[in-house]
């Protein structure tokens, strides 16, 4: 490289570094998308890099999380008040997951997003991606049963629950934790509860240093992502694509900003602060990754305590899915229609059940969506092949929901806190909604 050249992108970078932070991850995601099919090869060198700060991530959510549900529990001093929380959040997340599940099938029905596909397109799929079938078939069957999920929610081994990133087993020993500290003495009960606040506190420290390579890490993750999509199965899919993450996009547009009225915070303000965890969860395809970011902005931005951000959003990373739910309406839909196979109200409800209980046992990772939506297609006889008909889109379909699932989490966070007299929205908020 000439001089010329090498100070002009030397002013560049100097210029991107000097914006905020949220612009700068949201240029790292546009300059992945853009040039990830253009570097070809050289994008899957880079990938590590992402793969690195995924890791970073999941690094520290474990202590996170531990460390900072405990000093919550502790700090709640008031039983009743951990059953309140608790019920209101289950009961919100349910109640979201259903009307998504609803919301992806109404959709479904309304734009016909399988109607019409080509035989000879239909019949190649089904081959070139036969494979998947078996592999998902075989997730399910990994899949414990109901008696069997209650009882594992009960952790033999808290160690081994955090070496497996267990969420329930972690949360219902934190919570357990919590309240035994309560019980203990001021002097026995203030050591651990001081440590653990530190350790609390130097995690956020530790976000807040990772967030500062997420540009870069953004950048390198769909830049990978972006070189190996498959394009022609994104033509031949479009409706169906542009049907569920339109529906996505319809949903977080139209359902969240009720919740947040009813919690007080003006929804501008609120996407505003928030579009960064958004951006993350969409890069990382992962709502166990996007939790350590989640916690920190829900707390310093939008004002949620710490009791109760540590006590919903993990368990909304696991049991709340909106994003997931939309995806199994549409896609129930889609692939019925594609099978030729009419769904009759008894059906449509039965996936609104099958789909909202198999979130709750489905841990936020990459491709968890797929497993369920196996499920639910079981449950009302459509054939499982029909995964291979979606398949093809699944990573960016996956990134989408993860956004949405994050955002869920969030907007129930905000609105239990409101409930709990525990939100503080930070003062600029009129500033910025205006
Ligand atoms: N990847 C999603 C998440 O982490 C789950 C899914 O596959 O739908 O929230």
């Amino acid at each position: 490289m000439t001089d010329e050249p090498k100070s002009l992108l030397r002013r560049v970078l100097a210029k991107i570094r000097g914006l905020k932070l949220h612009t700068q991850i949201l240029i790292g995601l546009i300059l992945g998308a853009v040039l990830g099919p253009l570097m070809g090869e050289v994008a899957q060198w880079i990938k590590p890099i992402g793969d690195a700060f995924i890791n970073l991530l999941i690094m520290i959510v474990v202590p996170l999380v531990m460390a900072s549900l405990i000093v919550g529990t502790a700090s709640l001093g008031d039983l009743k008040k951990l059953g309140r929380i608790g019920i209101k959040t289950v009961g919100y997340y349910l109640i979201a997951t259903a009307i998504a599940v609803a919301f992806g099938l109404g959709a479904g029905k309304a734009f016909n997003p399988g109607a019409g596909m080509d035989e000879d397109v239909k019949a190649r799929m089904l081959t070139d991606y036969a494979g998947v079938t078996e592999e998902q078939l075989q997730r399910v069957a990994d899949k414990p049963g109901l008696a069997e999920f209650l009882v594992d929610i009960v952790p033999r081994n808290p160690f081994r629950a955090m070496v497996e990133t267990n969420f329930l087993q972690i949360i219902f020993f934190a919570l357990l934790f919590g309240i035994s500290l309560t019980i203990l003495s001021e002097e026995r009960r203030q050591p651990i509860l001081r440590l653990l606040s530190s350790v609390n506190d130097a995690m956020i420290v530790l976000v807040k240093m990772v967030m500062r390579v997420a540009p870069l890490g953004v950048f390198a993750l769909i830049a990978a992502v972006a070189a190996q999509f498959g394009y022609g199965v994104l033509l031949t899919l479009l409706k169906y694509v542009v049907v569920t993450i339109g529906t996505m996009i319809v949903f977080v547009l139209a359902v969240y900003p009720i919740s947040l009225r009813l919690s007080g915070m003006p929804a501008t303000y609120f996407f505003k602060k928030y579009y960064e965890v958004m951006l993350f969860a969409f890069s990382t395809s992962s709502s166990n990754a996007t939790l350590p970011i989640n916690i920190q902005v829900s707390q310093e931005d939008l004002g949620v305590a710490n009791d109760v951000a540590s006590f919903v959003l993990p368990l909304g990373a696991t049991i709340n899915m909106n994003g997931t739910a939309i995806y199994q309406g549409v896609s129930t839909i889609f692939i019925a229609q594609v099978f030729g196979i009419a769904l009759g109200l008894q059906d449509l409800l039965i996936v609104v059940l099958t789909a909202t209980l198999a979130s709750i046992g489905a841990a936020g990772v990459p491709g968890i969506g797929m497993v369920t939506l196996t499920i639910v297609l079981q449950q009302i006889g459509i054939p499982v092949e029909g995964i291979a008909l979606v398949v093809g889109v699944e990573r960016i379909l996956d990134m989408t929901r993860t956004a949405v699932n994050v955002t869920g989490d969030t907007t129930c966070a905000v609105w239990v806190a409101k409930t709990e007299g525990e939100l503080n929205i930070p003062q600029d908020s009129e500033k910025l909604a205006a």
